[in-house]
């Protein structure tokens, strides 16, 4: 799948506005300081006539003044900074502001995407827009362990190490994670924990619901002549490099063929691409569903997680209900 025109002019436009808000912030930031500060601007505007004058005495080839200017400038600056710091402002408070660093948010690196570009696309291919909201909110950030007890809790704390040693050795280590367990109980959280991760680490990730992944995979499947065709329009499901599928099993209602789903898995297994599957299933359910040949694939390339206790969706809204 590809951009369309309509859909790359508003991943430019969010990058356009993106620069222009902090743009601004700067601005407010730079006013701000000028009037708090006593002398910040005075050192400021010495700077930029001394830098003048710099220009000026390299066109003359004027060696030895340009050195005295340099250490001049470097005096100024320093002593700025430490005005800056010493009114309690962070040293780095009036540098240029960046939501993406890496690209300083124009969305490419040397005229190749960056990372950040290459998420936008993936989420507006794979209708995942919506999740960099839920990300803000579903997050290690919010982690808890009230709603679990014994067992239950020591279950849960393992799998949150396993989730947290995951992301650690994302980059180096190949590894897949299969979750199941009762509905609410913490696998779509910890999924999210880990998309927010890694999609911040600069990983693409894709995160779909087994009906919406099998609806991309099913879309045309039998208009494509080879197999290759085929992987080349659905390249970021086999290429990115996390991909999480929520709720396998509640496609199976919609009469699909899972001989696609794990045909995927499959390739991206021998790519070494990472997988995260979460289910309701229980283990016995899942084998009878997908076949025995199936799930000894799974048991053999994921590290699977029981998750148990309440359902805590279920005590949230109850919680909320009583306010
Ligand atoms: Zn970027």
């Amino acid at each position: 799948m590809a951009l369309n025109n309509t859909q790359y002019d508003a991943i430019i436009r969010e990058y356009e506005d993106k620069q222009t808000r902090n743009r601004h912030l700067l601005e407010e930031r730079t006013a701000e300081v000028y009037a708090k500060v006593d002398g910040y601007r005075t050192l400021c505007e010495s700077i930029s006539t001394i830098s003048v004058m710099q220009g000026k005495k390299l066109l003359d080839g004027d060696a030895h003044a340009l050195t005295d200017l340099h250490s001049e400038i470097q005096n100024l600056i320093s002593m700025k900074n430490q005005l800056l710091v010493s009114a309690g402002y962070p040293a780095d408070y009036l540098e240029p502001v960046y939501d993406c660093p890496n690209c300083k948010d124009t969305g490419y690196i040397k005229g190749a995407k960056c990372h950040c570009f290459k998420q936008k696309v993936i989420d507006i291919l794979y209708e995942q827009s919506g999740i960099q909201e839920l990300l803000k909110r579903e997050n290690f950030s919010v982690l808890s362990y009230q709603y679990y007890e014994g067992e239950d809790l020591e279950r849960f704390q393992n799998t949150v190490n396993a989730c947290r040693n995951f992301i650690k050795t994302f980059d180096s280590d190949y590894h897949n994670l299969f979750f199941y367990g009762t509905v609410g109980t913490g696998k779509s959280f910890l999924s999210e924990c880990i998309a927010k991760e890694l999609i911040e680490k600069g990983c693409s990730v894709i995160y779909s619901s087994s009906v919406k992944l099998f609806e991309t995979l099913s879309v045309n499947i039998y208009d494509y002549k080879s197999k290759s065709v085929y992987s080349d329009s659905n390249a970021d499901l086999y290429g990115c490099d996390l991909l999480i599928i929520d709720d396998l099993g509640t496609e199976y209602s919609r009469n699909v063929n899972p001989a696609i789903l794990f045909s995927l898995l499959n390739e991206r297994h021998i790519n070494r691409k990472s997988t995260i599957i979460s289910t309701n299933l229980s283990l016995e359910d899942f084998r009878n569903l997908y076949s025995d040949r199936i799930f000894s694939r799974i048991s053999n390339q994921y590290s699977i997680y029981k998750f148990t206790g309440p359902d805590i969706r279920m005590i949230k809204k109850r919680l909320q209900n009583r306010k």
